[in-house]
């Protein structure tokens, strides 16, 4: 019993050491990513409910690997988290999606994530009204989507930071609602231009009478206290359709459009006809 007790330690150990060093590994592997130029902005269209219309594009991270082919952010971004890289990467998703999105021959929106990390560096306010002045894109074109968790914890500060955000003009968008604590306290104490409801709602849309319900409820509160509501991961029309019904304002997902590189790409990359 002692030897294998011993034995599983050991591969426990060998185990942790695994991961550290992945971890170095990518840490390494993101910072010359960052040199090399390896990242693009994909955008994925987000529709109007009512006329199925596109009003905006999100910003989304690719990391074209030279050996890995396209790595998806969801391996990346939380090493780049942890290692604070995401300060680096962040900024460039940011002021690449301000730049690509002025240059777009329409007035549409562009929405880029930002993570609850970038809110500890005390820059973050001047690096996004500096990446509008370079670009010279109106602010109004700009939305960021947060998470809850960045209200989480009680101190004063992000909720700083969230308020000079929206005074520079650009609008605040609340993202994965329903997933966290989703506390009706935090629309009381910030008035957020958009909440995108999570995909795990929609996904039970038409099976399930409470996530409707869920998701009804949402809305009417979003249209009394003017907040745009997307619905995520829409990918069928009988979910369009119910999503409309129940009052959504904006609905984003394969069925209207995948990520693309390229604006034009990303409307014919879905299965609805394109308006
Ligand atoms: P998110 O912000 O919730 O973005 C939506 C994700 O859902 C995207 O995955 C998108 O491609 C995917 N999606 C869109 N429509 C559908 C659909 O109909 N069905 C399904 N199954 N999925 C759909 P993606 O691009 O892999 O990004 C994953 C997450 O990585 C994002 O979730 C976001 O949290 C993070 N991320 C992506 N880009 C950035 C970035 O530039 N900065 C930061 N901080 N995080 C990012
Ligand atoms: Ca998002
Ligand atoms: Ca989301
Ligand atoms: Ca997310």
């Amino acid at each position: 019993a002692k030897r294998v007790g011993k034995g599983a330690y050991a591969c426990y150990n060998d185990a942790l050491h695994q991961a550290a060093c992945a971890r170095l590994d990518m840490e390494a592997d993101l910072r010359r990513a960052l040199r090399e130029n390896e990242f693009v902005v994909f955008y994925q269209p987000i529709m109007r409910a009512d006329d199925y219309g596109p009003s905006g594009y999100e910003a989304l991270i690719r990391w074209m690997h030279p050996m890995r082919g396209m790595v998806s952010p969801l391996e990346f971004i939380s090493v780049a988290e942890r290692t604070g890289l995401i300060h680096d990467i962040g900024l460039w998703v940011l002021n690449q999606a301000c730049r690509e999105a002025a240059s777009w021959q329409t007035e549409m929106t562009v929405s880029v994530n930002l993570s609850p990390i970038q809110f500890e560096r005390p820059q973050l306010v001047d690096d996004v009204q500096q990446a509008l002045v370079t670009s010279r894109l109106a602010p109004e074109r700009l939305e960021l989507e947060i998470t809850e968790s960045i209200l989480l914890d009680s101190s004063q500060r992000n909720m700083t930071t969230l308020k000079a955000l929206k005074a520079l003009g650009v609008a605040i968008a609340l993202d994965d609602f329903g997933t966290g604590y989703s506390s009706l306290h935090y629309l009381r104490s910030f008035p957020f231009d958009r909440i995108k409801i999570d995909r795990s709602f929609v996904d039970e849309i038409c099976q399930s009478n409470e996530a409707r319900a869920i998701i009804k409820a949402i809305t009417s509160l979003g249209n009394s206290l003017d907040i745009k509501i997307t619905a995520e991961g829409v990918e069928h029309l009988d979910q369009a359709e119910a999503l409309q019904h129940e009052g959504c304002s904006h609905l984003q997902g394969y069925y209207f459009g995948r990520p693309a590189e390229l604006v034009s790409e990303a409307l014919t990359a879905g299965s609805a006809q394109p308006v």
